[in-house]
């Protein structure tokens, strides 16, 4: 028989055992593996080709993976500023890996041509604490989420 004070001992190690709490890094990491992003990152390189005569190229440069170029998927607001935004659709755009590269995470600008309805930008009044206004994205988002799937 477990005494109160050994299981409440035993949840106390149970907790000491919890990971850190997950890093940004780690996050971006493991949401780039992530099934729902790579349908993204597909959607937006054949929307991309589409518009380019059927060969996908860098929003910036313009050079395809003919040119040997490696695209990727461009968040236009980083992971880092806006986490909510992830899977956005009007937030990706194609860059091949150097423009990618050269790319500060202060540069938001959307190099993608105009032709579509953009949304506004959503604008969160959440203040400067960050969190708060990260936990009502990532609760605005899972609905999204399921959309994707
Ligand atoms: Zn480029």
């Amino acid at each position: 028989m477990v005494s109160v004070a050994e299981s409440a001992a035993a949840a106390a190690a149970a907790r000491e055992r919890q990971p850190p709490p997950e890093t940004h890094h780690t996050r971006a990491k493991r949401f780039y593996k992530s099934r729902a992003w790579r349908a993204l990152r597909y959607r937006v390189l054949a929307e991309n080709a589409r518009r380019n005569g059927g060969v996908a190229r860098c929003e910036l440069c313009g050079r395809s993976r003919r040119d040997g170029a490696v695209l990727h998927g461009d968040h236009v607001v980083p992971l880092s500023k806006d986490w909510g935004r992830r899977l956005d659709p009007t937030n990706v755009q194609v860059f091949c890996e150097s423009c990618n590269l050269g790319k500060s995470n202060r540069d938001t600008t959307d190099f993608r041509p105009a032709t579509e309805p953009v949304e506004p930008e959503r604008v969160e009044s959440a203040g400067d604490s960050g969190l708060a206004g990260e936990h009502a994205l990532a609760g605005t988002f899972s609905s999204e989420v399921t959309e994707h799937e």
